[in-house]
């Protein structure tokens, strides 16, 4: 399998040679030159697979410059029901993604899809543990080591720890800024004890963390000989890992392979979504793809207008859906690169055009067509929705679903089709988000029996100024 650069650049790499890397050189997103192709034949063949045979069989069709023995090796490892064991009580850990159905009066109407049974409680695991390693076996045969260097708001950077934890050649620096992540996601992070992991706080806001990050990764002398590397959402192996979900999704909600499912998710950086549009794109039989956005909503009006106008940080809310809070998807350009059947020299144009004027414009006229030929939908929520879905859904059907979760819940109540099946991504578990719940139901969420008491756990964290010479100096110091 060859890959290619949304932006044109001809350099016939193949997956070992982009897995460690972030942008392709022309600032495009990499993408196989073709997507494989599954057929009802092979659908079929795979509805009795475990979660990690499956992976085997969809990564391989992705990554065949690895052995599909070492490939079942490191799927194996990741997918377990010990990894992925630390959700929801009623489910069946051994499923990876156990589909609940919300069932009333015995009528089932909308199954979520618990992606949030791994370690940081939120789909992200889903991706990065198999990223962790990938990574690790990548380094091992190049005899190379790492230095993932990050900023995080929450969600990411704890996925990351927890998959890079205890690995050899890999170190992970993560800065968060201090006092605004909530005290389990704080507790997540710093009580992480593993000698690889430096959990760096700064007095500041996100975007204060990430601009440090971007100084250091911009002084490339220091970045070549730090073997500085990232894990953001663009990463092209964590979008792979994600398109396996979607079929075991399908799998578990159809008897026969040629029914049609839509899937609605809760989305930011259009990294969950591209995964579900790729599944699509090899055949899987997806009626609808539905983009659920919060107040932040960016998407939303592209779905519906074609208009693609990002927003200044100064215009992106704090919402209490808030890793939903983006106004720049960065993943967005894949899925505009099949929309222009590929066609480089526009989406490198139209991208340009995004630094400069802040968006594009591809007329109302392609929005039926994004319909028809890649059912694409959108829609939006805000924290009333949030609050009175999460509500509605307690009462209802006796479930607890997370403020991401239910904008998905709501929005995709505005697309059902009779005798069409919807799932909702469940992309984290109440606990994490627990003032939102108290506040919808008056009662925190249960909790998890692992995570029990973490917040008195002791905390390993290093104080930084806002100084990109020290973050520097520390790194130094300790690789
Ligand atoms: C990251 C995240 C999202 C958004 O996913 P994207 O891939 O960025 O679209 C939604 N919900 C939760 C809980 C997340 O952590």
């Amino acid at each position: 399998m060859k890959y290619v650069s949304t932006r044109g650049s001809d350099e016939q790499l193949q997956f070992l040679d982009i897995l460690l890397a972030g942008l392709a050189p022309d600032g495009g997103l990499y993408l196989p030159a073709s997507y494989p192709k599954v057929c009802t034949e092979q659908l079929d063949r795979w509805r009795n697979l475990s979660y990690a045979d499956l992976a085997v069989e969809i990564l391989s069709l992705y990554c065949d410059d690895i052995a599909v023995e070492d490939l079942r090796k490191i799927a194996h490892q990741t997918y377990t029901a010990k990894v992925f064991c630390h959700g929801r009580q009623y489910d069946d850990a051994s499923k990876i993604v156990p589909l609940h159905w919300l069932s009333h009066d015995g009528a089932a109407e909308i199954g979520l899809l618990s992606l949030s049974n791994g370690p940081t409680l939120a789909f992200k695991d889903m991706a990065m543990q198999l990223i962790g390693n990938l990574f690790a076996y990548a380094l091992k045969k190049q005899g190379r080591q790492l230095n993932i260097l990050g900023a995080t708001s929450g969600d990411t950077g704890s996925a990351a720890e927890y998959a890079m934890r205890g690995k050899a050649d890999i170190r992970v620096f993560m800065l968060s800024p201090a006092g605004k992540m909530s005290p389990f996601q704080c507790a997540q992070m710093y009580s992480l004890q593993d000698p690889n992991i430096f959990n760096l706080t700064i007095d500041g806001v996100f975007d204060d963390a990430q601009d440090i990050v971007k100084a250091v990764s911009n002084d490339l002398a220091f970045k070549a000989k730090h073997q500085i590397g990232t894990v953001n959402s663009i990463n092209w192996a964590r979008v792979i890992a994600q398109v396996v979900y979607y079929f075991s999704g399908y799998l578990q909600a159809t008897k026969n392979s040629t029914e049609q499912v839509s899937f609605t998710v809760p989305s930011g950086n259009f990294g969950n979504i591209c995964a579900g549009h790729i599944a699509r794109m090899m055949g899987l039989p997806i009626c609808k793809l539905i983009v659920a956005t919060n107040e932040n909503d960016v998407l939303d009006e592209f779905f519906k207008t074609g208009m693609y106008r990002t927003r200044k940080s100064s215009e992106t809310y704090h919402t209490t859906s808030p890793s939903m809070d983006i106004s720049k998807a960065s993943n967005f350009e894949r899925f505009i690169f099949d929309l222009l059947n590929r066609d480089s020299g526009r989406v490198a144009e139209l991208f340009s055009q995004v630094q400069v004027q802040g968006g594009f414009d591809l007329s109302p006229q392609i929005v039926p067509f994004m319909q028809e030929q890649f059912g694409f939908y959108s829609g939006r929520s805000s924290h009333r929705d949030r609050i009175e879905t999460i509500q509605s859904v307690a009462r209802k059907y006796q479930v607890v679903i997370d403020p991401h979760t239910a904008d998905g819940v709501k929005v995709a109540k505005q697309h059902l089709d009779p005798g069409v099946k919807m799932l909702v991504l469940e992309t984290a578990l109440p606990i994490k988000f627990a003032q939102t719940i108290a506040q919808a139901l008056g009662h925190e969420p249960d909790r998890p029996s692992a995570f029990d008491g973490i917040e008195k756990l002791p905390q390993r964290v290093k104080k930084m100024s806002l100084d990109v010479l020290q973050v520097k100096q520390f790194i130094e110091q300790n690789t």
